[in-house]
């Protein structure tokens, strides 16, 4: 990995941390740097090349580079590039996940998920007249001021203030304000959800949750929970937001709320929408969408919904759509890797822990028979999963290093059996 290695030492003399954060905690020595990717295969500097189970963090629902995205990429550029949303093709992209997601009565496009969660925030405050939000432990909805502060973070009112180790060394700089905005609950606790909300709904505008919780654990909801949730939120004038970033496209082309069949308020696709080229979606209902339509709520972007960005989002669907087997193929590949791991596990002796669901799965190195919250998840041992993920790397198979594993339209019955081998050499060796 030398030239990698040469490559932290330039980029650290212009990009500050050289790397990005989560890649400066990644499970090895030093960063390594990519040339490309094709595919599921990812190339690297120095020569070596991986099956990639990353995904570029999930987006690459369809692989690296596929060539019909390319194409339309490529053909949609040469029109020019049209901004602040007023051409054909962003009206057939709303037509289309108009369509698909079973909330999007009406949407506005931004660049990335952080930013529609925000105007997510803003609708729910304007429509509601109410202030805070319900989030819970251990989910993630972008890096942005007012959720940032508590991305991992156990709640106050579960914990107590004394107990509630939540000041993260990259706090500094937040707005003081943003830790009052939001009341953290444990997730998949429906009957804490109701006391709570009971307590406080007069200050609740929204309760936020990813449908899975995939941030931490890919942790399933458990059954009724997120039915639960819309119930509470129809009582008490609540917006019901599904955090769809990672599970939309993911679990099927109507997200999470499609596969679940439930409906929510409002919801933020982004990610595997468009393979990776910066688009993402907030939809939802058209009573709490007309808070933009009333331009009470402003929604805006310089960049937003340009063309290469619709073009590759159009692609990626069409690519998704013309095999009506995509996802069956992608679960039961999901469901391949999770029980081949889990056989590897066993025949090793270690305490790997693999859950997950459809075409994403997490690992971890834990005692506890089972991970079902947040707080279990603060239980498994990190060095050691770091150790695992780095000795994969170390024989090509390239997983996100908090132990989630993502899988394309486009991996294969070989690269499943490819991982699972490897995967139970390293289980034999490390320690
Ligand atoms: N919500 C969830 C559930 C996410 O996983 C992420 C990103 N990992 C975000 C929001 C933020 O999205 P983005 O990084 O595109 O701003």
């Amino acid at each position: 990995y030398q030239k990698s290695k040469d490559l932290l030492d330039r980029a650290s003399q212009v990009l500050a941390g050289g790397v990005s954060s989560e890649f400066r905690k990644y499970n090895h020595p030093h960063a390594i740097f990519y040339t490309h990717g094709e595919g599921t295969l990812i190339y690297d500097v120095d020569g070596n090349t991986y099956l990639d189970f990353t995904l570029s963090q999930g987006p690459l629902i369809v692989g690296h580079s596929h060539p019909k995205v390319l194409e339309s990429v490529e053909t949609y550029s040469r029109e020019g590039q049209l901004f602040a949303g007023q051409h054909i093709k962003e009206i057939e992209l709303a037509e289309k996940l108009h369509q698909l997601i079973p909330s999007a009565e009406l949407m506005r496009f931004c660049l990335d998920g952080s930013e529609a969660v925000q105007t997510a925030f803003r609708v729910a405050r304007s429509k509601t007249g109410k202030n805070k939000f319900l989030r819970f432990e251990g989910h993630y909805h972008g890096w942005l001021d007012n959720v940032a502060w508590g991305i991992s973070t156990p709640s106050v009112e579960a914990l107590g203030e004394d107990d509630n180790p939540h000041v993260f060394p990259w706090s500094a700089g937040l707005s003081p304000n943003s830790k009052d905005d939001f009341i953290i609950l444990p997730w998949n606790d429906l009957e804490l959800v109701e006391r709570i909300v009971a307590e406080k709904h007069a200050e609740l505008a929204a309760i936020i949750t990813e449908p899975i919780m995939c941030n931490n654990g890919c942790i399933v909801p458990n059954e009724g929970f997120l039915q639960g949730l819309r119930t509470i939120c129809d009582r008490y004038d609540i917006a019901l937001i599904f955090d769809e970033v990672i599970t939309g496209f993911r679990l099927g082309l109507g997200g999470a709320q499609g596969y679940y069949g439930i409906t929510p308020d409002l919801s933020i696709f982004a990610k595997a929408i468009a393979s990776g080229y910066p688009i993402s979606a907030i939809v939802g209902k058209k009573e709490w969408m007309d808070e933009i339509v009333s331009a009470r709520v402003i929604h805006a972007g310089t960049m937003n919904t340009s063309n290469p960005t619709v073009a590759a989002a159009l692609a990626t669907i069409e690519v998704l759509e013309e095999d009506p087997d995509t996802y069956n193929r992608m679960f039961r590949l999901g469901k391949k890797l999770k029980d081949g791991l889990r056989v590897a596990a066993q025949e090793t002796g270690q305490n790997l822990f693999v859950q997950g669901t459809a075409a994403m799965l997490s690992t971890s190195f834990t005692s506890l028979p089972e991970v079902k919250n947040y707080r279990d998840t603060l239980q498994a041992d990190k060095a050691k999963l770091g150790r695992f993920i780095a000795g994969l790397h170390d024989r090509g198979i390239r997983v996100i290093g908090r132990g989630l594993w993502y899988i394309s339209a486009v991996h294969t019955e070989e690269d499943i059996d490819k991982a699972i081998a490897v995967g139970t050499e390293v289980l034999k060796e490390i320690r």
